[in-house]
């Protein structure tokens, strides 16, 4: 015999049977325990209050912090002839006034509101007098400031709802929470441990690439080329490079719309139904396209630039491949996204602890784009992920994975060189301190002086500052947070450094036959040079730092 909510789940969805995590988070509801849920885009997170709402007595209301997101669940239930409603701005006055007293009636299961709604004294008279099933925090990571899209007025209607006695249970329901969000949400609406359901983040189809070096907009085209019947997101980071990569396709002929929050709602509206049904297949937008989109077939999503943190990343990527086809995420990287990113954070009217939080998140993002790792498994691994791997064989790190190379030796001639710049410099100036560049500033920091200057002068600067992302990436070297992040050693630059650990980069790509002569003669180059250092210090070889320097540092970063 079938369970209840099984049942409910054929009968009234057609599904034959639940997502990861979906049961566990109905029967924690079902026995009236406030519940999270943290399933990634598409995992079906709205069945997970749909079906206890459905058998529970009363309404349930569901809080979703975006207008267009609710219509859309409200269609679809009542396409399946449950009895749904929304009441936001987009109704007139008298229409949302006909709606509350229907809802006061009792007369639907399911009401969306946005958290605003209950700013208002006839909405909140209302709801304390009927019978309510559960109350759904939908995207649930806007309550929370160390989440990416922070809606104050999510937040703070918490306590009031708390103090109402009518509110059998609360649900959470997000696809992105870091620890800290986790337990923000835990916090505020009273859930334990035990009845947070966490179903990970892999989403099994997607691919993950970085693509570096590349003419952009000739990046696309050919791509777009290969993928003409496929529907696909291109996401920019700017109103301005939307319109511009807009333009430049639609011009050679290539059928795009365009969505962004300097159009009008109508255009918006246009665009965005355009997509979902098929009639124009790529869509060119901001961040202030998707937020809820529910359209299965997206088999690409490309990002034009690095965007601000990995949280925005994986939801935006995220929506492609929502019906499990497998599908691509591509990201476009430049060392310009990087300062656009800093300049954005700094336009922002965010207190200065909320742009630390940002800069941190952005270094986050940079280090995505600089590792030599496996790509899904550095995004699982931001997020806390409990399952560990290594590699997942599908993203460009995994697939294009060339001849590794021990570049130990290097690595320590680059911390050493952080270190004797008195960790007061970021990456553009250590890289030029390395190369021995005669650059003005380096004077007049008197960096010619130190030792290391131009230690490594056989790489150009731009191997140089690559080899110092890297080590970034990798952790093997700590950043100050902040506009012009700072580099300092960590713990694992003082195990690197005392030859304890090895580091070993990718090489990318394969070197022709000339650039294998090349890295010969730079190796040699380099091996003389160590020496001619190690003779003159009379240190050993791999470390350039007396005994009694390395202990020091080990003093700092105890094991
Ligand atoms: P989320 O809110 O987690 O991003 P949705 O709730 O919008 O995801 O669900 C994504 C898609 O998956 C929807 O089309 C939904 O109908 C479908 N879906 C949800 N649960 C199941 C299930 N158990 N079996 C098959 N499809 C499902
Ligand atoms: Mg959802
Ligand atoms: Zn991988």
């Amino acid at each position: 015999m079938l369970v209840k909510e099984e049942k409910i789940l054929q009968t009234y969805f057609g599904y034959e049977s639940f997502r990861p995590g979906q049961q566990d988070t109905i029967d924690h509801i079902l026995q009236f325990n406030n519940t999270l849920a943290v399933m990634p885009t598409g995992g079906g997170k709205s069945l997970c209050y749909q079906i206890p709402g459905l058998s529970m007595d009363g309404t349930a209301i569901i809080i979703s912090p975006l207008i267009s997101l609710m219509k859309d669940q409200v269609d679809a239930l009542q396409a399946l002839g449950i009895p749904a409603t929304f009441i936001n701005s987009s109704l007139s006055t008298g229409e949302q006034q006909t709606r509350l007293r229907d809802v006061e009636k009792g007369r639907y299961k399911f009401v969306y509101v946005a958290p605003e709604r209950f700013e208002s004294g006839s909405f909140v008279n209302v709801i304390k007098r009927i019978p309510l099933a559960l109350v759904a925090f939908d995207e649930a990571h806007c309550i929370s400031q160390w989440g990416h899209d922070f809606r104050p007025s999510y937040r703070s209607i918490v306590p009031n709802l708390k103090r109402l006695s009518n509110i059998p249970v609360f649900v959470a329901l997000t696809a992105t929470a870091t620890e800290e969000v986790i337990s923000d949400i835990q916090e505020l609406l009273t859930i334990t441990d035990n009845h947070v359901v966490n179903t990970g983040f892999e989403r099994a189809n997607l691919s993950f690439h970085i693509v570096k070096g590349k003419d952009k907009s000739s990046y696309i085209r050919s791509f777009l080329d290969e993928h003409q019947e496929e529907s696909g997101i291109i996401y920019t980071a700017t109103r301005k490079q939307a319109d511009a990569l807009y333009d430049q396709l639609s011009k050679r002929g290539i059928t795009v719309a365009k969505y962004h929050a300097g159009l009008s709602e109508e255009e918006r509206k246009q665009a965005q139904s355009a997509f979902i049904h098929d009639e124009k297949s790529i869509m060119i937008a901001t961040n202030a396209f998707g937020m809820g989109i529910d359209k299965s077939n997206v088999r690409y999503v490309i990002h034009y630039a690095m965007p601000m943190n990995i949280e925005s990343y994986y939801q935006e990527a995220g929506r492609a491949g929502r019906d499990g086809e497998p599908s691509d995420c591509i990201l476009l990287f430049s060392p310009q996204d990087v300062q656009l990113q800093k300049f954005l954070i700094e336009q922002s009217q965010m207190d200065d602890a909320s742009k630390q939080n940002e800069y941190r998140k952005l270094q986050a993002m940079i280090n995505y784009c600089h590792t030599h790792g496996c790509l899904t498994s550095f995004i699982l691994d931001y997020f806390d992920d409990t399952v560990i791997k290594t590699t997942c064989g599908r993203c460009s790190n995994c697939v294009e994975r060339q001849e590794k190379v021990d570049i130990t030796e290097e690595a320590q001639m680059i911390l050493s060189c952080v270190k004797r710049m008195g960790e007061r410099f970021g990456v553009g100036m250590t890289a030029k301190v390395l190369k021995g560049s005669k650059d003005k500033k380096i004077k007049d920091f008197r960096l010619d002086k130190i030792s290391t200057y131009g230690i490594l002068s056989a790489y150009t600067e731009k191997e140089l500052t690559e080899r110092v992302h890297f080590l970034i990436a990798e952790q093997l070297l700590g950043t100050e947070e902040g506009q012009y992040p700072t580099l300092r050693l960590n713990k694992n630059s003082v195990d690197v450094l005392k030859g304890n650990r090895h580091v070993e980069m990718y090489t990318a790509p394969i070197p022709t036959s000339d650039d294998a002569d090349y890295h010969e003669d730079l190796f040699t180059e380099l091996r003389v040079l160590r020496k001619q250092i190690a003779d003159e210090k009379n240190v050993p070889p791999y470390v350039l730092f007396s005994d009694a320097t390395l202990k020091e540092l080990s003093r700092y970063f105890p094991t």
